[in-house]
């Protein structure tokens, strides 16, 4: 997952003290250039998923690390730099944090898992654009 931002060190920082927190989760991040930030992190993330990460670029986030321990590590990077942008600055995934917050349905903090937290969401519609989990209380929404 590619992070435009213009506070790399502080959203790298944010990164490492976040997955510390995190049993089993480790990430990995290299330095790229970005067009629209003063800098990018290409960030992957092992952790408790099911799916093994492939190391392949744009193989998709939820791979390695399961939905929830994504969502906790990106609230650090928002905490860190709230105009930071996931994704592509064309196609965001989250185009900063206000945008992160509504998609994610407010489930996430930097300090930990939600406590309902589990491996594998089981999505189900509800509404145009929305769905909740059916084994807990996430919600994500891509409207
Ligand atoms: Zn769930």
């Amino acid at each position: 997952m590619r992070i435009h931002t213009d506070k790399p060190d502080e959203v790298r920082q944010a990164i490492y003290d976040a997955t510390r927190k995190l049993p089993g989760v480790y990430a990995t991040t290299t330095s790229h250039g970005s067009r629209s930030h003063a800098g990018a992190i290409e960030l992957s993330l092992e952790g408790n998923g099911r799916a093994k990460n492939t190391g392949q670029y744009g193989a998709g986030y939820e791979i390695g690390a399961t939905w929830d321990e994504w969502g906790v590590v990106f609230a650090a990077i928002f905490d860190a730099d709230s105009d930071a942008v996931a994704g592509s600055v064309k196609r965001p995934v989250y185009a900063g944090e206000v945008d992160y917050r509504r998609k994610t349905q407010y489930r996430f903090d930097a300090d930990g898992l939600p406590e309902d937290t589990h491996q594998r969401h089981a999505w189900k519609d509800a509404g145009t654009r929305i769905q909740y989990c059916t084994k807990c209380s996430a919600g994500r929404n891509f409207s």
